[in-house]
């Protein structure tokens, strides 16, 4: 097959990964990243009191695609990790997801497994049989009390909407179990890289018909030297913004240093709207094998981004807005360019699932390729809500 020439705009995962395999079938991928480091929002550095800091929030590793485990394991090693988060509810903290402990805790009740899940179930609003907001996904999950005091309050702040406006999508994500586990995730791999997420992705990166050129903002005029684009920046980004700007919330992180232990968790987070943040992070306790006398936290705080900040978490509103359907028509028209990943398509993704579609669309392009065929757009539908 004749060699192509790519440009991939973004270094995060998605980037990273489909250069990888652009470049081991024979292609050559030059990867843009107006950052100065590789690995997107994934991004760790080492904090001067040794601690390994998330510089963009709390990222912690999870999957049920076998592949894709075996892809990221290929490229660093990755530690044994089970996520625990506490939610603050008042001045109590309960175990987060909901659990047997933390519906005995907030109900002062003794309940047995079977116990809690029948009481729950008088609760829950069985009226409500097709959710469509997060509010209705709450109400019927777990009901009024519940929903109130964990999730309508830090829902509000996190989002800035009314959560009657958001996807049932985004609460889906978490479970609700009649045991006393309280592992913030189900999958069957879960795990925290070693040495951080960023020399992962570098080893990605690491092929000789790879080059990574960071602090480079790429621009759309540019697409005339490669035969193809892969695009993982934000896919208004490079329509100009000619239909208006997507909405996205932004984060900010108010740094702490401290001796010792400041909440003996990863993450504790502040379901009451009057608390202005909504978790505070600890990051020692992502890679519990090291040590460290002092402490780093991130205090997170969410907000509307604007023009000049980093683009966090898409706000996909119930009622679908018209610029992201007039984007993705306009998209569907062009020649020369794939939009790919959380920015590309819009989307709330997890890292497995960004590189569960890299690995696809880069088996797709190949597949292109060789039948002689144009290459597409998009892989995934990014009207048709994130999958998991
Ligand atoms: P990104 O990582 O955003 O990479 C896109 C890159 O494109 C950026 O580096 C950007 O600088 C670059 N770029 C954009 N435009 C241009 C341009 N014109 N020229 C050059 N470069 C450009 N996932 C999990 O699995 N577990 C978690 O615990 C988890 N926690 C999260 C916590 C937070 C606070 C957030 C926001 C996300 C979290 N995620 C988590 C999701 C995870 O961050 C994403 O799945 C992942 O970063 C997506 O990778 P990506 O490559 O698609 O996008
Ligand atoms: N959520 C909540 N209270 C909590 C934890 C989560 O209301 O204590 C809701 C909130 O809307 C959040 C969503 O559930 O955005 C998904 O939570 P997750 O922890 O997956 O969010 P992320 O880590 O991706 O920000």
């Amino acid at each position: 097959m004749l060699a192509r020439s790519f440009a991939i705009v973004g270094a995060g995962f998605s980037g990273a990964v489909v250069a990888r395999q652009l470049a081991e079938a024979g292609h050559t991928a030059t990867v843009f990243d107006t950052r100065d480091h590789v690995a997107g929002n994934c991004h760790t550095e080492r904090h001067k009191t040794g601690v390994m800091v998330h510089t963009y929030g709390p990222h912690i590793f999870h999957t049920q695609h076998e592949h894709v485990w075996e892809f990221i394991t290929r490229f660093g090693s990755m530690m044994p990790y089970r996520h625990r988060v506490r939610a603050m509810v008042g001045d109590k903290a309960f175990q987060m997801p909901m659990n047997l402990t933390l519906i005995n805790e907030f109900f002062g009740t003794n309940f047995s497994p079977a116990e809690a899940e029948a009481f729950i179930a008088t609760k829950a609003d069985s009226t409500i049989t097709n959710p469509a907001s997060f509010e209705d996904q709450g109400l019927r999950f777990v009901g009024r009390e519940l929903y109130d005091a964990f999730f309508a309050g830090y829902t509000k702040k996190q989002w800035g909407v009314d959560p009657t406006e958001l996807p049932a999508s985004i609460l889906a994500r978490l479970p609700l179990r009649f045991t006393a586990d309280d592992s913030y995730f189900n999958h069957p791999h879960q795990g925290i890289p070693e040495h951080g997420y960023t020399p992962i992705v570098q080893a990605i990166l690491d092929h000789e018909n790879i080059s990574v050129h960071l602090s480079t903002r790429f621009e759309r005029e540019q697409a005339s030297e490669y035969d193809h684009v892969v695009w993982t920046g934000p896919i208004d980004a490079y329509f100009g913004f000619e239909f208006g700007r997507l909405a996205y919330r932004t984060l900010d992180f108010e740094q702490h240093v401290s001796d010792g232990d400041f909440q003996g968790c990863p993450v504790l987070n502040y379901c009451d709207e009057q608390v202005p943040f909504t978790r505070i992070t600890e990051h020692k306790h992502f890679a519990p094998w090291e040590n460290h006398d002092q402490t780093v936290t991130y205090t997170e705080y969410s907000r509307l981004c604007g023009d000049n900040d980093t683009p966090y978490y898409p706000i996909r509103l119930v009622k679908e807005t018209d610029q992201l359907v007039n984007y993705v028509h306009q998209a569907r028209a062009q020649k020369g360019v794939t939009f790919l990943g959380r920015l590309g398509t819009y989307r709330y993704l997890d890292m497995d699932v960004t590189i569960h579609e890299a690995l696809a669309a880069a088996t797709a392009m190949l597949k292109a390729l060789e039948s002689n065929q144009d290459i597409p757009q998009f892989f995934t539908d990014p009207l048709g809500g994130a999958k998991h």
